[in-house]
Parts: structure tokens; sequence; C-alpha cells
């Protein structure tokens, strides 16, 4: 096990209403109130966000958005701005998921503005990579991860490297219940690392370094074993309380 603290982070995408997400929250804090050495992230909708910061403070989970734009206010419908999130307290973002890029058009281009922004504005980026199946079957797995972290850290200096966090997220592993097995997640991971380090030197060492693709209650152990794997971005098993703090606390 590396110096590096787990990340257990896990996104609700578009479900629970605000009442949902209180009930869920009143659950998991119980759950969880035990778990040290590890930092709990839950990721809920817009809607639940400062709900879910209340009932939160003073406890040992955070609270992340899912997405942020890079601007800090105007004409954009439907976007949520950086002062938007500070003013309910929200520290952590997760920019770049796949879904955001496969039905939103996000590329790397609006990704490498939104990690700047992200890091002047105070907040941590969860920066989200992964492949396709077929980038996979064809051999271009590491050439797609090289690409989407080059272009989207462009505007990041090395000292700025350890405040950002990267989750690794086959895209054929997402919601498919089919994981990476935990040699190919760390195999990919130690991959990223190193083109982290290419670019960025030592500072790549200190980066934490998610995997994410059908995280269960029973694979996260064996997951959480590998030396590049340093921690879990979570969707489906973190919506139930029970799944999810099985999960942050991992063995
Ligand atoms: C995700 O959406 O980030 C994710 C990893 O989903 P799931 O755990 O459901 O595969």
């Amino acid at each position: 096990m590396s110096n590096r603290t787990p990340i257990i982070a896990g996104n609700w995408k578009m479900y629970k209403t605000m009442a949902e997400a209180a009930a869920y929250v009143n659950e998991f804090l119980g759950l969880v109130a035990d778990a040290s050495g590890v930092e709990i992230v839950l990721c809920p909708s817009y809607t639940s966000l400062a709900e879910v910061r209340r009932l939160t403070a003073g406890s040992n989970v955070k609270v992340a958005a899912q997405n942020m734009h890079f601007e800090a206010e105007g004409a954009f419908t439907g976007e949520v701005s950086p002062p938007m999130l500070k003013e309910i307290g929200i520290d952590d973002v997760i920019l770049g998921h796949s879904e955001r890029r496969e039905y939103y058009n996000e590329n790397d281009g609006d990704l490498a503005r939104k990690v700047v922004v992200a890091l002047e504005s105070g907040f941590r980026p969860i920066l989200c990579c992964g492949e396709t199946d077929d980038e996979r079957e064809v051999g271009n797995t590491e050439a797609k991860l090289e690409g989407q972290l080059v272009n989207g850290l462009a505007g990041i200096e090395a000292s700025r490297l350890p405040s950002i966090v990267i989750a690794y997220e086959p895209i054929w592993a997402i919601g498919t219940g089919k994981t990476a097995t935990p040699q190919i997640a760390q195999e990919t991971s130690s991959f990223i690392r190193g083109t982290l380090a290419q670019k960025f030197g030592d500072a790549a060492e200190q980066v934490r370094i998610l995997y994410g693709g059908s995280v269960k209650p029973g694979n996260v152990d064996e997951l959480m074993a590998e030396r590049d794997i340093d921690g879990a971005l979570v969707g489906g098993a973190s919506l139930a309380a029970a799944d999810f703090a099985r999960i942050v606390n991992f063995q």
C-alpha cells in the first residue's frame, strides 16, 4: 500500500430525488462513521447537492459535483458555474465522465479548460479517462488514455498535479457488470502513472488514480490491493447505502 490516502467516491448520476438522497445520507453516515484512512465522497445530482452537503457537514463524508462549467457566469442554459458550487460548500468535481463525453460531446479541449478553472477556483478535479471495448480490442487503449491525459491536463504545471485525481474508467466496464480484472486495472493504472511521470516527473507518484467500472462489494478488496489503484469511482453500487458502505470499508 502506498502513502496515498485512498478515495472512494459514489457517483449517483441522475438518480435520487432530494428526499431519497436525504434518507440515504441518514443511513450511510452511521455505516461509515468509523471509517478512517479513506476519503469518502458522494456525488449527488445538482438538486440534492446543497442538501447532502448540509446533512454531511461535520462528518467524514465529502460531497462532489458531477460536472461544472468553465465560465463563472453567462448565457449557458442548463449549466452550473464554479462560484455556484463554491457557495454551497462543494470542493470536489468530477470532470469528463464518459457519459458527459458521449452524450454531451465534452472533448479534451473543454476539459482542459475545466481542469484549470476548477483548480483556480479551489476545487479538486476528478478527471475521468477510459477506452471503449473496440479501442481495447484493437490495441488502442494506451494511445487513447495518453491523448486524454496529455490534452486534458494541457494547462497544468507539475506543482498542481497532486491536487488532481484521475479516474480510470474503461467504458466497457461502466454499468455493464463486466469489471476489469485487477490485473488489467493495475496494468492500465500503472500506464497512466507512467504517462503522468513522463509529462510531470515525480509529482505523478502523489496522484490518486481511482478505478471505476462495476466496482461492487464483492470485487473491491482485490482491486484495492493493487499497487497503483488508489480508490474507486462507483456508480450503480453506490446507490444503496449498505453496499457503498461495504465498498468504503474495503479490506
Ligand atoms: C461510473 O459511472 O462512474 C461507474 C463506474 O459506474 P458503475 O460502477 O455502475 O459501472
